[in-house]
């Protein structure tokens, strides 16, 4: 069997939400799009499911895998509907819609339902992607409130640069918020795992962690808080060829290393088709049973090649983590032309094995 896998630390997850809702000081909403980034929908969610508040993921596919594996918990979709058709489906398994655009104001005033449906009513307070203007905002509460069959309650925005810890745009979205929602009922959630970490003045009701969840921060830069979430994913694989090379030789496609001095080279197990990044610089760490090592030469698709000069008892075998306990994802990041969003979200292929 391909030694390429992902242990997944279900113990890790735990941990990590527990932090998020205490941090958030209130309820929150584990997001789980994106097949809980890269980590498995429904085994994150089971995990989680016994103290979670709820759950948030993309749309309503996305609901329904969570609901046929038996999670009963609230969840949210955050993009909301997509057309009338789906609004019966919602009700018939319990899901929570965002509504984040006029025209889904107006498919629920002319779409009747049997019971009320739960809306999360978003507000654009800066980022333009979705949500209903400030200025149009307390218009479009007050026409929800107004239908029999809809229950608004929560209001939502979304920061676009939270992860900037110098950054005044937060604070002018915060200030956004407070002046569009003003005097309008209900509960309140902003924060996303940056924030969670690093704005404590946006708290609100419920917090909507994901990337935090999974042990990753969002910074950049080192941060005290951060430092505390452990990491869930290791992805990890073997050496399954070892070269010695001279001096003045190429490694891999379009030589993208060469060694600078005779080198023990080995072969690892996984490559850009499971997810790690093909552009990965050379140096990138890596650990080599369980030391420090590097990458060198570029990513193939099923393989990469690794520095073994400095690892005299390391071989064919040998076990390889990419990133997860002892290299932080962060770091990996760092050299490779990607964020830490895509790198989870990129990982395939290899089996996830559960643990805890
Ligand atoms: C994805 C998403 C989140 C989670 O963001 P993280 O940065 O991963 O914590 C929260 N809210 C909304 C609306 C999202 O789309």
């Amino acid at each position: 069997m391909r030694p390429a896998r992902a242990l997944i630390d279900l113990d890790a997850l735990r941990h990590n939400y527990r932090l998020a809702r205490r941090l958030g000081g209130g309820r929150a909403l584990a997001v789980v799009k994106a097949d809980a980034y890269g980590h498995g929908a429904v085994r994150c969610a089971q995990a989680l499911e016994t103290e979670a508040d709820g759950f948030a993921v993309a749309c309503i596919e996305e609901a329904l895998v969570l609901r046929q594996a038996g999670i009963r918990k609230p969840i949210l979709l955050l993009e909301g509907f997509f057309e009338a058709s789906e609004l019966p489906l919602l009700l018939e398994h319990d899901l929570w819609s965002v509504v984040h655009a006029p025209w889904q104001v107006e498919v629920l005033e002319r779409t009747p339902l049997p019971r009320p449906l739960t809306v999360w009513l978003k507000l654009d307070s800066g980022m333009h992607r979705l949500g209903i203007g400030a200025d149009e905002y307390a218009a479009a509460w007050r026409r929800l409130e107004a239908l029999p069959h809809v229950r608004p309650a929560v209001k939502m925005s979304h920061f676009a640069r939270a992860d900037e810890l110098d950054c005044a745009r937060t604070r002018e979205q915060l200030d956004t918020f407070a002046r569009a929602t003003a005097g309008l009922p209900g509960q309140t959630s902003i924060c996303n795992s940056p924030a969670l970490l690093g704005w404590p003045e946006a708290r609100g009701d419920w917090a909507r962690p994901g990337l935090m969840l999974y042990g990753v921060s969002p910074f950049a830069r080192g941060h005290d808080l951060a430092a505390q979430l452990r990491p869930v994913m290791t992805l990890e694989s073997k050496v399954i060829a070892v070269r010695e090379l001279p001096a003045g030789e190429p490694v891999g496609y379009g030589a993208r290393f060469v060694t600078e001095a005779p080198t023990r080279v080995g072969v690892v197990a996984l490559g850009y088709a499971d997810g790690y990044p093909q552009f990965a610089a050379n140096g990138t760490p890596v650990a080599i049973d369980g030391r420090p090592g590097r990458l060198v030469g570029r990513v193939s698709m099923d393989m990469l090649t690794v520095d073994l000069s400095d690892h005299p008892q390391a071989g064919v075998g040998s076990r390889v983590e990419l990133w997860g306990a002892q290299v932080p994802a962060a770091e990996v990041v760092a050299r490779s032309q990607t964020s830490s969003y895509r790198l989870l979200c990129a990982v395939k292929r290899v089996p996830l094995v559960y643990q805890g």
